[in-house]
């Protein structure tokens, strides 16, 4: 049986410290209960809390260990790199390596900045659109995140075509006017807030497979369909592949659906760990960024030489072993039907969405496609459907609005014990 008595004791003197206990939100457990884990170390795929307890790790620092923990290549190269001390402020070679093979990595793209956060990259994107096209709004979609610069904590209404309500205090109101929010996979909806903001609406941003509503797939047509509008109203089409870059495909999302955007956004593989965010495009458009033009965005530890090294290690590993994007996709869909079986004999009401090696379990019976019905997924089965995995050893994400990640360091015998400890959660869950 697990004990959780060292990170319990843990919480309690984080909570006197850190606002929550924790340094982003949903680590705090808030939304399934209970006391969340304190994790010593990982290997692989498996994740060692302070009481020593271990788990077979499904949220993968939520992508970026897309090959596993403590990745030798990637542990060697900051080992050697860390020698050289940890940050120059000044450009360095490793720099341009890097952007090189993004760029080789990543269709569409000709400029890549380096920025420290998926927020960061999120938000500097939204601003090169601006000034690119001189326009103020951007439309994003419900159940959609870009990270939280102000202008994305927005939430629709129930009538998601009205001007953007802050859902986050702190936000203003004049930032809230200038995002739109539509519905996911709507795109009568968009058009509706295009044709309503006639020439005034600077970029559409979109996570081209949605994570985090859960793992929510675009309807056929729909990217193709958005793309049309963008280039009819000369509106820049932002992918937001913090999530979906190097994971889907050596070229994510793009390439994956075979989509052209504007601007991509990186973030969480691309910093093997470290933190590290990215934005990107073609020169026709990064030519607004300073120094080059404008727009103005920097930041003091930008291209940090043990982050590049990171990444730099970790995407050319990935560029040159293209079988893992196959072996980590054929993993997923060997997950997906173990889990697939044993709902389906739970007799609970489920759906579950996967695209490559993101996959989502909704205890629902409605088809998940946008934000609303994610959210009817939202009930008391999944904090019970999560800490009976957590007793059994298999850490989730804790919300049922997060995405698996798996991990190409995930065994089939790993994957056999998760479908076994599902079966048995589900039983015990009635
Ligand atoms: C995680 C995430 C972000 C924010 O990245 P941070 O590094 O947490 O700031 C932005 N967009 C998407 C799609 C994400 O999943």
């Amino acid at each position: 049986m697990y004990q959780y008595k060292r990170s319990s004791e843990l919480f309690d003197e984080a909570n006197k410290y850190i606002p929550g206990g924790v340094n982003s939100p949903v680590r705090a457990f808030k939304s399934v209960g209970g006391t969340p884990v304190f994790i010593e170390k990982a290997k692989g795929s498996i994740l060692t809390d302070a009481d020593g307890n271990e788990y077979i790790d499904y949220i993968s620092s939520w992508g970026p260990m897309i090959l596993g923990h403590a990745y030798p290549k990637v542990i060697e190269a900051i080992k050697e790199k860390v020698e050289d001390s940890t940050s120059f402020g000044a450009p360095t070679e490793l720099e341009i390596d890097i952007a090189k093979l993004i760029v080789e990595m990543v269709p569409n793209i000709d400029k890549v900045r380096m920025v420290n956060s998926g927020t960061e990259a999120c938000m500097s994107a939204i601003r090169v659109a601006r000034g690119y096209t001189g326009r103020n709004k951007f439309i994003k979609f419900e159940g959609c995140y870009h990270g939280h610069a102000d202008s994305f904590l927005i939430k629709a209404g129930s009538g998601a075509s009205t001007f953007g309500v802050p859902n986050s205090p702190g936000v203003t109101p004049g930032t809230a006017n200038d995002t739109l929010t539509a519905r996911y996979n709507d795109i009568d909806n968009v058009k509706q807030l295009v044709a309503e903001n006639k020439d005034e609406i600077a970029a559409i941003i979109i996570e081209p497979i949605a994570g985090n509503m859960g793992c929510v797939l675009p309807k056929k047509g729909f990217m193709e369909e958005l793309r049309t509008l963008c280039d009819q109203e000369g509106i820049l089409l932002i992918f937001d592949e913090v999530m979906n870059g190097f994971r889907l495909a050596r070229g994510g999302a793009q390439e994956y659906l075979g989509i052209k955007a504007d601007l991509v956004t990186f973030g969480k593989v691309i910093g093997g760990g470290m933190p590290v965010g990215a934005y990107a495009g073609p020169d026709e458009i990064m030519k607004v960024v300073s120094p080059l033009g404008p727009v103005y965005q920097a930041g003091t530890l930008s291209g940090n030489p043990i982050a590049m090294i990171a990444g730099y290690t970790l995407l050319k590993d990935l560029n040159e072993n293209p079988q893992y994007f196959t072996e980590l996709e054929e993993k997923t869909e060997y997950l997906h039907k173990g889990l697939d079986k044993v709902l389906a004999e739970s007799g609970f009401d489920y759906k579950i969405n996967r695209c490559g090696s993101m996959i989502s379990v909704f205890f629902t019976d409605v088809d998940v496609l946008d934000f609303d019905t994610a959210a009817t997924a939202n009930n008391e089965k999944f904090p019970q459907f999560f800490h009976e995995m957590l007793k059994r050893g298999i850490y989730l994400p804790p919300s049922s609005f997060e995405s698996y990640f798996l991990s190409n360091s995930l065994t089939y015998e790993m994957l056999d014990k998760t479908i076994q400890a599902a079966k048995e959660s589900l039983e015990a869950m009635k």
